[in-house]
């Protein structure tokens, strides 16, 4: 093999060749050995594109070379030629990085196409109107994508011309007006360039080759990439490949088909298509679709040999394939394949359908979800019983299933900005397009006017799992004066609609929403993704409620329940607030045998959600100030009511302030200077366990957890207090109740001692969000400040404290697991930071040996199936 081979011929590779050239680009290689009608082409690397950006921005021209002499093959194989005015090839280039983000690069069709090719064509075909649309079309896309001039203005320039003639659709212009418009597209390109248009196919192809290279950093394509952990390393393959023509007329057409439903995930090959149109006309929702039962109709063989590769593709990749196809004059043909992307519901019916067709082994079907896509399944859907009361005002295609309901937003701007106020927009749009991004990810739901089941809106929602309507023409959608019209009603941007995905239904009123169930196709799938992960799930959870809701999603116990978040429950605050007012121990500890019983009730109405699953209590952990007033109507009126002075108030306040509270008087220090506190809450925590043992049959084992210890001797200093006062509270009641004490590893130096730590420890939970921002030495409150700084200059490119930084906190936890085994090998080990609900750091944990992960009661089925995964992909 060659040194630096930079271009392969799609006759060169193949499926497992993702890397390298791409998907787009790996499976065009697959299909062409299979054997199945694609135009051929040839794939310029990732490598390529790395390099691209590694000499600074500039293609090498060791990959110019290469490129020209695979066109030079394409010519033999194709028996045309690039730039000729006797048989012209003509080509696309189309992006494919590894992982398919859809709309986020452009490709271009029809390049080679100048003022003397396209005569050629127009002759060579008999059909100068398909010749002179092919032609508008490649100066709209190569203007657009490599040269910055928007396509919207060209559309102007079209959409004028078609009303000046007075026709609605592209395919009303005949050859002469095409020619026209060729002419006023090319005097607009001029004038917004101070150029003329390039006609030479050769500089054509590379400045294109070079757009897409640079396409991969353009600001869509880095939200899209955070947004699915995608590092900007992989980089993107760019295919060069023959064109075919659904624009010839009649008999020829372009659609998008699926081997199953990509939202229900019936096993029904869906498709539509759109008669003599190009490429992107089907997904831009310009016209709206045919379905592909009218082609049967149509063309029947043509039909059948489409129902045949399909079969064919899905057998072969045994996954549900999402493809694109061509016909040319009544010839068929194939341009991609891929995974095709799925709601969450489909993703799992297809997932078992596979196993129960033995086309997969359960191990393989796990794979075949991605975690984060259960979480639209974990969310509210309409309460039936108020839906039925409701009378739709609009029905469009169900797009994405789920409910919305929200204030109208009629730009993405708008949605993103509400949204972060606090605000639930559903964002209406008469289409939506790849800058829509933020604003898509900010509303509840999506509803657009036009377009199809492939829509952008339409794929866009689903990969996110966000519910959307799509296609609904009876809207009449003003977006300048943010009005939308239907039933002869005017709503604005104060006014509430809902929409659901399922029916495609749009409600002009707040609906109401319902808890989901895990149930159906969706129980059978966790129980494998059970059966087979080694890696325990546990919840973060404060009150009985969270408790029984995550048990529902299937945790299995809990890894971390915060006490002080009862105190700050209004029955409880003045008692918390008396205890730091105190002026001496017995003061204090008066308020907390005020606090002592509702701790107590607490702790045994989550035991009892808990059934008897292990829980995890942590003792006190925030900075009193927290529990305190800072304004001075507050302080005045807490005077009053504790019959102390304001200024005495005001002093204790001022005595409380920390310069850095996250690194101040808190965790375990607080149980070092006030140890009554750790004896009120053992006692509620045994207290507690002995209650529901009598009461109720329960057995729990407490794990008592002291937090942000970084010494062995304040982690024995407040154990001893927990031993001393279990022991009294055992012999009160008469009762021998097993507990276990621990710590959370959170501070640095509590990792790199953890040896010694485990001497006292029986488990450890690792804090990642404490210990995320103890390492990198910046506050989880402040970050978010110029972490976008980060991003943008690609320091960083996901957030440490949504996903685990592996490298770096990552090998604390690792170390720290490790020299916790050596001194106490059975110690458990688990962890709580909210990256116990994020499926690499889920991975990570898997893969060092931790026993559980802890997240939130919404993120337990994600956590579930990302273990299964993990031991899937790592056994251990
Ligand atoms: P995307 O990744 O956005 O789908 P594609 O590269 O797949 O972009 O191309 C956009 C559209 O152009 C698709 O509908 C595709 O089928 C069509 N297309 C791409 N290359 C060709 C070609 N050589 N001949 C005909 N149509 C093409
Ligand atoms: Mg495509
Ligand atoms: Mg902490």
């Amino acid at each position: 093999m060659e040194k630096n081979k930079y271009v392969y011929l799609f006759s060169e590779g193949d499926a497992s060749m993702k890397n390298l050239l791409g998907g787009k680009g790996a499976n065009l290689a697959e299909m062409t050995s299979l054997g199945i009608p694609v135009p051929q082409g040839f794939t310029v690397t990732t490598e390529a594109c790395n390099k691209y950006y590694d000499d600074g921005k500039v293609i090498a021209q060791e990959v110019i070379d290469q490129i020209y002499g695979k066109m030079a093959e394409l010519e033999t194989i194709s028996g045309k030629k690039f730039g000729s005015t006797e048989s012209p090839l003509l080509v696309s280039v189309r992006s494919g990085a590894r992982a398919s983000m859809p709309g986020m690069m452009d490709t271009i069709l029809n390049l080679g196409l100048n003022d003397e090719t396209v005569e050629a064509m127009a002759k060579l075909t008999g059909n100068p109107r398909f010749a002179y649309d092919s032609y508008r079309r490649f100066i709209q896309m190569f203007a657009d994508v490599v040269m910055d001039v928007e396509k919207r203005t060209f559309e102007e320039i079209m959409d004028k011309m078609k009303e000046e003639k007075g026709v609605k659709l592209d395919t009303d212009l005949d050859a002469d007006d095409l020619k026209k418009l060729v002419a006023l597209f090319k005097e607009h390109y001029k004038k917004e360039k101070g150029e003329e248009f390039p006609s030479d196919p050769k500089m054509q192809l590379i400045e294109s080759v070079t757009a897409v290279f640079r396409s991969w950093d353009n600001p869509r394509a880095i939200v899209y990439r955070r947004l699915n952990d995608i590092p900007s390393s992989w980089g993107t393959a760019v295919n060069v490949q023959e064109m075919v023509f659904g624009n010839k007329g009649e008999t020829s057409g372009t659609g998008v088909a699926f081997s199953r439903n990509p939202s229900t995930g019936e096993k029904k090959i869906f498709a539509e298509y759109l008669m003599n149109a190009q490429g992107e006309d089907v997904v831009a929702g310009i016209r709206t679709p045919e379905p592909i039962e009218k082609l049967e109709q149509d063309m029947p063989e043509i039909y059948n040999q489409f129902v045949n590769i399909v079969n064919t593709l899905e057998n072969h990749y045994r996954d549900m394939q999402d493809m694109e196809f061509t016909i040319e004059e009544g010839k068929l043909y194939f341009l991609q394949t891929r995974n095709g992307k799925r709601t969450a519901q489909a993703a799992l019916k297809i997932a078992v359908n596979l196993v129960e067709e033995e086309m997969l082994s359960k191990e393989e079907a796990i794979l075949k979800v991605d975690p984060k896509q259960l979480d639209s399944l974990l969310h509210p859907a309409f309460d039936s019983a108020k839906l039925k009361s409701a009378t739709p005002i609009a029905k469009g295609l169900p797009a994405s299933p789920g409910a919305a309901c929200g204030k109208i937003c009629f730009t993405a701007e708008e949605a993103k900005e509400r949204h972060e106020k606090g605000e639930k927009v559903v964002l209406v749009r008469l289409e939506t397009s790849p800058e829509d991004i933020e604003g898509m990810i900010a509303a509840e739901g999506i509803l657009t006017v036009r377009g199809g089941m492939t829509s952008h809106a339409a794929v866009v929602a689903r990969g996110m799992g966000t519910c959307c309507v799509a296609g609904c023409g009876e809207l009449k959608v003003n977006e300048e004066k943010k009005t939308m019209e239907v039933g002869g009603k005017v709503y604005g941007s104060e006014d509430y609609i809902s929409i659901d995905g399922t029916t495609g239904n749009i409600y002009g009123e707040a609906i109401g929403t319902v808890e989901p169930e895990i149930t159906g196709y969706f129980g059978t799938f966790m129980a494998w993704a059970d059966e087979i992960r080694v890696l325990k799930v546990r919840t973060n959870a404060d009150t009985p409620r969270d408790a029984a809701q995550a048990v529902k999603f299937g945790a299995e116990g809990i890894g971390l329940c915060r006490t002080e978040h009862m105190f700050f429950a209004e029955d409880r605050i003045a008692a918390v607030r008396e205890m730091i007012l105190a002026k001496n121990e017995e003061q204090r500890r008066k308020a907390l045998d005020k606090l002592l019983p509702m701790q107590r009730e607490d702790f045994a109405g989550i035991y009892e959600a808990m059934e008897g699953r292990p829980v995890t209590i942590r003792f006190l952990d925030p900075p009193l100030h927290e529990f305190l007033p800072t304004e001075v109507e507050d302080m005045e009126a807490l005077a009053k009511e504790m019959g102390l002075t304001f200024e005495e108030i005001k002093t204790t306040v001022e005595s409380l302030h920390e310069f850095n509270p996250m690194m101040g008087h808190r965790g375990c220090r607080l149980a070092v200077s006030y140890p009554e506190i750790a004896e009120m809450q053992t006692r509620a925590v045994i207290e507690a366990a002995i209650e529901v043992k009598q009461n109720k049959g329960l057995d729990i084992v407490p794990e008592i957890m002291i937090p942000l210890v970084g010494e062995i001797k304040e982690l024995k200093f407040v154990k001893d207090v927990v031993v001393k006062t279990a022991k009294e509270v055992m012999a009160e009641k008469g009762v021998e109740l097993q507990y276990q004490v621990g710590t959370m590893i959170e501070i640095p130096r509590a990792a790199l001692t953890a040896d010694e730590i485990a001497k006292e420890a029986e488990f450890f939970s690792f804090g990642t969000n404490d210990l995320t921002q103890m390492t990198f030495g910046f506050s989880r409150d402040d970050a978010a400040k110029f972490l976008a700084d980060y991003y943008e200059k690609k320091i960083y490119e996901f957030d440490p404290f949504a996903k685990l930084d592996q490298t770096g906190v990552g090998q604390l936890v690792k170390m720290a697991a490790e020299k916790g085994k050596v001194t106490r090998p059975n110690i458990k080990l688990g962890i709580c930071g909210e990256h116990g609900g994020d499926p690499s750091s889920v991975e990570f944990c898997h893969n060092v040996g931790l026993n559980y992960v802890s997240c939130s009661p919404f993120r337990v089925p994600v956590a579930r199936l990302a273990a299964a995964q993990a031991q899937v992909n790592n056994k251990r």
